[in-house]
């Protein structure tokens, strides 16, 4: 029997303890990204927070199948029915096809989520390959009279829906409060209401991502893939569904009202969202010149950053704070999770250092600490109280480490499963490997002491100690001997 959850439902707004449809099974859809750009920081959190729920969720003993889709097509500019679609204009940009910018930006992220250590999802559907299943939904909500064909497109019909069921529910709106702060329609669409969206669109002639359907020659909404692969993947009723607070309104309430007209009222029984991530408190963004890609902070190249950040140490950051609470990235936040970071992870090399003793009887205080971290877990996933319970723990082994109280055998095992199971298995947090980056690191002193040579060559003694002196301040000790310069870190 799994242990209990807890999980905030933005549906009913009140923390409900989770209880899956299947026992001990969880089906799990997350939106993903639309791969029309390099991986960022807003993409970091939803990998890192989804990626430790589903590894607490297998910890505690769920079977979970996680889905996580790849936007591919529909995603037009600014979110709305109108614009380009958001693939298509890079493709254009780029002279590439459409799929290259797809399989180029795909393998960029997937990248980016492995070196954040996030795992796979167990299914990773994209949009164009469930264009038939789309196609068949359309006709579904048609059949049930909440959609219209006008010119080729078909619309969700917004207010016929809401005279049955509450379109806002979910990020609790109200239509008729929307519509009075609306515009009304420019003429430009064919749409009957601002709030309609778009089930199928007519694409125009220069639009290069198109598909047959009985309406016209074209391509699916991007609110409708998300109910399409949801439902075919993890059934008409699933557990789970997940993704940024900036999907809520109008992604997700568009998908809900798919859902809720073809699968009924109940179709996801939990519906969870994190915050976004501020930079410097303010929202990120690319006018405002503080729009950071996971490359520019795993590389320091961002101006932004006095230093690389390794991207364990961002996936601290991100797991210092409840995923439901705002998030504040700045260097000097960053510098900090560098340093909580390492403390965490050295405790775990202080350990060796405990002295043990047959006699001593096993502590309350290890147990004691691995109940309050599954507490905080299960309770709505508050990793930032788990941190809080392993920080104590790490104060302890070193306060009994350096007074050499002995322990006993138990409690230096229970704080070895603790660092397995609970900081590097369901945290995912793991000590970064020195040697990966040794053969990088072995070639640039290398190229560098390639340039002292050439500056004794020249007689330049100045230059060959500056750079010797540099090396030296950077904790790389040279020698040089008859046969040429050995170094050492
Ligand atoms: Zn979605």
């Amino acid at each position: 029997m799994p242990r209990d959850l807890f999980i905030y439902n933005t549906l009913t707004r009140e923390k409900e303890k989770f209880q899956p449809l299947i026992p001990d099974h969880v089906g799990l859809y997350v939106c993903g990204p639309t791969v029309y750009g390099d991986p960022h920081l807003g993409h970091a959190r939803p990998g890192v927070v989804y990626d430790v729920f589903v590894r607490l969720l297998r910890n505690i003993g769920y079977k979970v199948r996680y889905v996580r889709n790849i936007t591919d097509v529909g995603h037009l500019e600014n979110d709305s029915d109108a614009g380009e679609d958001k693939i298509a204009k890079k493709a254009r940009l780029e002279e590439l096809e459409p799929m290259e910018v797809v399989q180029y930006y795909t393998i960029r992220y997937h990248r980016a989520m492995a070196a954040l250590n996030t795992l796979p999802p167990s299914i990773e559907p994209r949009a164009s390959g469930h264009i038939t299943e789309q196609i068949a939904m359309i006709q579904q909500i048609l059949d049930a009279g909440m959609a219209y064909e006008i010119n080729g497109s078909v619309y969700f019909d917004v207010e016929k829906y809401n005279h049955l069921h509450h379109y806002g529910i979910l990020s609790r709106r109200i239509l008729e409060d929307l519509q009075a702060n609306t515009r009304t329609l420019d003429g430009q669409d064919d749409k009957r209401s601002p709030f309609d969206f778009a089930l199928w669109k007519k694409a125009s002639p220069e639009h290069i991502m198109h598909w047959p359907s009985p309406w016209s020659e074209g391509f699916p909404g991007w609110h409708l893939e998300c109910s399409v692969m949801s439902s075919k993947y993890l059934g008409q009723v699933f557990d789970i569904h997940g993704g940024g607070m900036d999907l809520l309104f109008p992604h997700h309430e568009c998908e809900l009202a798919q859902n809720t007209v073809t699968r009924g009222e109940n179709s996801v029984r939990y519906w969870m969202h994190n915050n976004l991530i501020t930079i410097n408190g303010q929202k990120m963004g690319k006018s405002l010149g503080n729009f950071i890609t996971l490359e520019a902070l795993f590389e320091g190249t961002h101006t932004l950053l006095s230093q690389p950040f390794n991207p364990m140490t961002i996936r601290f950051f991100i797991l210092q704070a409840h995923y439901r609470g705002p998030l504040d990235f700045s260097n000097d936040a960053l510098l900090a999770a560098e340093k909580g970071l390492q403390r965490l992870l050295r405790g775990r090399n202080v350990i060796k250092k405990l002295v043990t003793s047959e006699k001593e009887s096993p502590s309350a205080f290890v147990q004691e600490t691995r109940e309050k971290i599954y507490a905080a877990l299960c309770d709505d996933l508050n990793t930032p109280v788990a941190l809080a319970a392993l920080f104590d723990l790490v104060t302890w082994i070193h306060t009994t480490a350096d007074n050499k109280k002995p322990v006993s055998k138990e409690d230096v095992k229970g704080i070895e499963e603790i660092y397995d199971q609970l900081v590097n298995d369901v945290l995912g947090l793991r000590e970064e490997k020195d040697e990966d980056r040794l053969p990088l690191v072995g070639g640039l002193i290398d190229m560098i002491l390639e340039f002292r040579k050439q500056a004794r060559n020249q007689k330049n003694w100045e230059e060959s100690d500056r750079i010797r002196d540099r090396l030296s301040g950077l904790g790389v000790q040279i020698k040089d001997t008859k046969d040429g310069t050995d170094w050492e870190i």
